[in-house]
């Protein structure tokens, strides 16, 4: 069962709520955070609750001066280690704050937050195996380097496909990244994705670009064209709960052979082999 940590106490998620004035209902303000537990320890924490802050930052919600981000990072410490912590603390804390109540001129004085631990569930083994497929829509997420409640152009887009995982964003022509993840492709023996700033600050973007170069790869960061996905060798995106997912198709464009690729594969293992290293001691 999920449990959340709000007004001070943790407690079963479905009997948690906040008022219908916040302007995260409202207005979708609102930034967030998904952190991974393994084993009831987060796993890169400090890179996600920087995130978290510089989020805020950018929606111009207040944080007295850090430490609200001081207070969260406890709370996700704590409650990986509760007994009630889903899945025996190998699970997902999203940490959320909230517009509030308060809008002054577009800044917002009052946030709320409060901390979710919920079982992450979703990632079917066979999504490793047999890689998932994407659809491309040339809508770009605004403000690419806020991690935002606000996920309305992106789901609609990729909407209303069985076959199809999530959307991926391709403003002018440029790929940049999925509704919640970072992509790769391989190409000419190079791994590319889109630079920060062009795209959120993927925390697992960072491990494995820092992996890939340590262990031999060519890491290019630029936003590859559509037309490059027809000439990709393999594509694969990355999240703190999917680690490395291989995409195999993207729209009606098979992607290389159309089975995973070797690089992600590798890159999944590397990945999995140094978890320990991001790990909360
Ligand atoms: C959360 C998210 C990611 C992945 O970030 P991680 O820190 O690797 O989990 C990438 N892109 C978007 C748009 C996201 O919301």
């Amino acid at each position: 069962m999920s449990i959340c940590f709000i007004n001070g106490k943790f407690s079963p998620t479905d009997q948690c709520g906040i008022p219908v004035t916040d302007l995260v209902i409202q207005r979708g303000v609102g930034v967030f955070d998904s952190v991974r537990l393994y084993d009831g320890k987060a796993f890169a924490l400090t890179a996600h609750m920087k995130r978290l802050e510089k989020s805020a930052r950018l929606a111009r919600i207040d944080l007295d001066d850090g430490a609200a981000i001081e207070k969260i990072t406890g709370v996700v410490r704590e409650g990986a280690k509760r007994p009630d912590c889903p899945d025996g603390g190998n699970c997902i804390a999203k940490a959320y704050i909230t517009g509030g109540d308060v809008n002054e001129n577009g800044r917002f004085p009052k946030p709320r937050h409060f901390v979710i631990f919920e079982s992450g569930g979703d990632t079917p083994p066979d999504e490793y195996k047999l890689g998932i497929a994407l659809q491309p829509t040339g809508e770009g997420r605004p403000y690419p380097l806020a991690k935002s409640v606000n996920y309305l152009v992106g789901l609609i887009e990729g909407a209303g496909r069985d076959d199809i995982r999530e959307c991926l964003y391709c403003p002018d022509g440029k790929i940049t990244e999925t509704l919640r993840s970072s992509f790769f492709i391989r190409r000419e023996g190079r791994i590319i994705t889109a630079p920060v700033g062009m795209v959120l600050d993927g925390v697992t973007r960072g491990i494995i670009v820092e992996l890939a170069r340590e262990n031999g790869f060519d890491v290019e960061e630029r936003c590859p064209d559509v037309s490059e996905l027809a000439k990709a060798d393999e594509a694969f995106l990355t999240s703190s709960w999917k680690e490395v997912v291989p995409v195999v198709r993207v729209g009606d464009a098979v992607i290389g052979d159309g089975k995973p690729g070797p690089a992600a594969s590798r890159l999944r293992q590397l990945f999995k082999a140094n978890i320990d290293k991001w790990l909360d001691k």
